[in-house]
């Protein structure tokens, strides 16, 4: 099933456009539709799940990097896609439970708090030993009748595979009304109030999935799966995570700060006041990005590390007619000397004026732009 090539579906090529995808899905659900022709299908069900991934750009992001296989597993958000495939090809119950975890950026920088997850699973009903009643009121299952499963749809590039029967939960047969356990109204299944206690680590990753063994869902067979926590870190307002470096957002300073020296204080994720400062002499220029080591998120599993802190800084200039002529003429004195230009006999004076590139349309040629990129590349 990992050869399974969305794109061959569909009939277009691995960089068509949405609209591409769109026109093909058209034309082939109209061809394929199963009102038309009853042998179609499974061909239709195929047509369709490709049109979901390819349509959806964050499931064709998936897809196109790690398959179908990224699909099934989720593997950007953890939670979502594999949601979305088990729709699609319905789950195979091995009674696994995910539940998230949401922590603060602060939470995950200090450790140690307590969490205490509260969650629902399935086991089986105490009152009838999950048989959701007695041996006599057993009557073979009218949808798949008796045998427990039916055969889930063929898929192109891999074998057909059976998904338990939904009427009888697999079983073949299903039990008589009158005769129904009245704890589980004869299902064999009830409901049991879980928690789960964590203890934040430091630097834990966004995403991380922890492993609880038997403390899922408990299945017919009297066996438990697994519980599984994901972690999932909530956007921080002030600094971005990429694994143990954090990233500020830019701070605007203005020329004075940027040529004569600056200071900044912010109040770090434990609380602890932290201040930065250039050194003497230190020129801020504009878009210059600075590190300060060790600043950054305790690394996983090794949190006497830590990893670093980045930060852009934006120079912001002063408005026109700042200082007087006279202003200007003693700044000159301690800035580097400007380059005198003599002008040419009969040179024609020209006025400037402010000019801000128009946001690019899809579709249309904005000559001004090209030649203002164009003397940008030329004088750099
Ligand atoms: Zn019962
Ligand atoms: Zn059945």
């Amino acid at each position: 099933m990992d050869n399974l090539n969305l794109y061959h579906i569909l009939g277009v090529a691995k960089n068509a456009t949405a609209d591409d995808i769109k026109k093909n899905y058209r034309k082939l659900a109209k061809e394929f539709h199963p009102d038309k022709n009853p042998n179609t299908a499974d061909k239709f069900k195929e047509i369709s799940f490709a049109y979901e991934v390819l349509s959806d750009p964050a499931k064709r992001r998936i897809y196109d990097r790690y398959g179908i296989r990224g699909l099934q597993e989720g593997a950007e958000n953890g939670m979502g896609t594999s949601e979305f495939f088990t729709q699609w090809f319905g789950g195979i119950n091995d009674g696994k439970v995910l539940i998230k975890l949401e922590l603060t950026l602060e939470e995950i920088y200090t450790g140690g708090s307590k969490k205490r997850l509260q969650y629902k699973r399935q086991k089986l009903c105490d009152k009838c030993n999950g048989e959701g009643g007695p041996p006599q009121g057993r009557e073979t299952c009218e949808t798949c009748e008796g045998v427990g499963h039916r055969p889930a749809f063929t898929f192109m590039g891999m074998a057909s595979f059976d998904v338990p029967c939904s009427s009888c939960d697999g079983r073949g047969f299903t039990i008589k009304e009158s005769m129904r356990c009245k704890k589980c109204t004869g299902s064999g299944f009830m409901e049991e109030q879980m928690h789960r206690d964590i203890v934040v680590e430091r630097g834990v990753p966004h995403m991380l999935k922890l492993p609880f063994a038997h403390e899922g869902h408990q299945l017919r067979n009297g066996e438990y799966g697994d519980l599984f926590v994901v972690i999932v870190q909530v956007e921080h307002p002030f600094f971005r995570r990429r694994h143990a470096n954090l990233y500020m957002g830019d701070i605007e300073i203005n020329l004075t700060e940027a040529l004569c020296g600056y200071t900044y204080c912010f109040k770090h994720l434990n609380g602890r006041q932290v201040c930065m400062t250039t050194k003497p002499g230190e020129v801020l220029r504009h878009n210059n990005i600075k590190m300060m080591k060790g600043i950054g998120m305790p690394v996983f599993s090794k949190p006497e590390d830590h990893g670093d802190l980045f930060v852009q800084f934006k120079v912001k200039f002063p408005p026109d007619g700042f200082a007087t002529p006279e202003q200007l003429a003693t700044l000159e004195t301690v800035l580097p000397p400007r380059v005198k230009i003599p002008a040419p006999a009969g040179a024609q004076h020209v006025e400037m004026t402010d000019y801000t590139p128009q946001p690019r349309l899809p579709d249309t040629d904005d000559e001004d732009e090209a030649h203002f990129n164009g003397v940008q590349c030329q004088t750099t």
